[in-house]
């Protein structure tokens, strides 16, 4: 910038001229974001997606035929929406997987069954299922303290509860690393309590993953009924034997893909505004709150702005991950892929968290103190939505993004109940209620307009 010198007199008209259309601009922009949030709630619109999605295509679990039946419906809702661009980016996932029949039971001293399922990615029991004692660890830290060999011929059973608000820490540790610590230390197969805080007699899925170079043994989650069952045997019997049949596949790699579709942008489009969410879901259910619940909300959003009699300033890309459930394949996938586009992603957010309603925005950007986003705070508060002060890292498919330096912000939904439902068979469309998705679905329409219109130096260096 040329160092000009003006009269203050001057100076001080042209800053209240451009304060006053900057003023003009904002003031227009929050009015179409208060009539598109309006739309987002009379319309239903996100329930609706939500409920094609689930009904027209069911479970999609990464690399099956339901996945790629959803990514081909999406497109083709995109291209009746009227988006300017819709395109797939395949990769490949290299621990393909398929579930198959599973069933446990207590053989002595009680003999009952017992409801389970295969973690994702778990290989199978021996032909004809194993049978053996069991060794009941109340927390995985008590595993963890066994020294190796301990559990030789064993059923190691985790038994620890997952807290509310405590999935990330339980998730890790216990389903992800589990199987292999049980396994270093001689068991020959894992089950755990479902990651889960509801009580039904339902087990929730989810990822694990094998350490290399240790024995990979059959795993799969209890249900919480189930768990605590065998908890109350332990403490009355010395010795507890299961029976356990799994007979999943592995696949070896298989393709996913991502699915793009943008609005372009009219003043700056190659400026992005990024919505994202995972098409993919686990194969018990429908993926009705995981994630088709997020689809809808980002769908109808973006949906709503292409109807605008105007397009929006900036570019608004919608981005449905593939294989987010086996490891966050598609949004690591993307940050390789849109590598030297990176720089122009101007803000992302991700709905995956269920179906809301969102009750604070966080944010996760180099230069907070840019003015529109204290007019979206604002915007957003008429909606119910608090501003927060804890550092967002976006949701799990833009956390890589993130971490590349792509601001980001967090509509932080209601997860409370979440995680009754979520990975189990009862993960299922009659569970979303209207008013609660609406809701979230405004607030992404709102965040979205806005940061396509105004302001946008989110990073540091602005
Ligand atoms: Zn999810």
């Amino acid at each position: 910038m040329p160092n000009i010198h003006f009269k203050p007199g001057i100076v001080c008209l042209i800053a209240i001229f451009s304060s006053l259309s900057l003023k003009g601009n904002e003031n227009a922009a929050l009015e179409t974001a208060s009539t598109l949030a309006k739309k987002a709630i009379e319309s239903s619109l996100a329930l609706e997606i939500a409920t094609d999605l689930t009904t027209d295509i069911g479970p999609r679990l990464f690399g099956s035929d339901g996945e790629k039946r959803a990514v081909e419906w999406a497109r083709k809702r995109f291209e009746e929406y009227g988006f300017d661009r819709i395109w797939t980016e395949p990769f490949p996932v290299d621990r393909g997987w398929e579930r198959g029949l599973e069933t446990a039971s207590i053989t002595h001293p009680a003999p009952q069954n017992l409801v389970i399922t295969a973690l994702g990615g778990s290989v199978p029991t021996p032909e004809g299922g194993i049978e053996a004692e069991i060794v009941v660890f109340k927390t995985i830290q008590a595993l963890l303290d066994q020294p190796e060999g301990s559990l030789d011929g064993k059923i190691a059973v985790v038994t620890q509860a997952m807290e509310i608000g405590g999935y990330g820490r339980f998730s890790g540790p216990i389903r992800g690393n589990g199987p292999s610590e049980a396994a270093k230390r001689g068991a020959i197969a894992y089950l755990m309590r479902s990651a889960g805080t509801d009580n039904d007699r339902m087990a929730h899925t989810g990822a694990t993953r094998y350490q290399a170079g240790v024995p990979r043994i059959p795993a799969a989650a209890l249900s919480v009924p189930d768990a605590q069952q065998i908890d109350r045997l332990a403490d009355r019997h010395k010795s507890i034997r299961i029976k356990l049949l799994l007979t999943p596949k592995e696949l070896g790699t298989v393709t996913s893909q991502n699915l793009i579709a943008e609005i372009t942008g009219s003043e700056k489009p190659d400026e992005i505004i990024l919505l994202g969410a995972h098409i993919d879901s686990w194969d018990l259910g429908t993926g009705a709150i995981d994630d088709g619940a997020g689809v809808g909300v980002v769908m109808a959003a973006s949906k709503l702005i292409r109807d605008l009699p105007h397009p929006p300033k900036r570019t608004i890309r919608v981005v449905l991950f593939g294989a987010e459930e086996i490891g966050i394949y598609g949004g690591n996938y993307y940050v390789v892929k849109h590598r030297d586009e990176l720089s122009k992603h101007i803000i992302a957010a991700e709905a995956d968290a269920g179906q809301g309603p969102v009750h604070t925005i966080n944010i996760g950007v180099g230069n907070p103190l840019d003015p529109s986003l204290s007019t979206i705070r604002k915007a957003l508060e008429t909606l119910g939505v608090k501003a927060g002060r804890a550092k967002s890292r976006g949701g799990p498919d833009i956390v890589p993004m993130s971490n590349a330096g792509v601001p980001v912000v967090g509509l932080d939904m209601f997860t409370e109940d979440y995680f009754d439902l979520h990975h189990t068979a009862n993960d299922t469309i009659d569970k979303i209620v209207p008013e609660r998705i609406n809701q979230s679905a405004a607030a992404y329409v709102t965040f979205a307009y806005l940061a396509s219109q105004l302001g946008g130096y989110y990073r540091a260096e602005n």
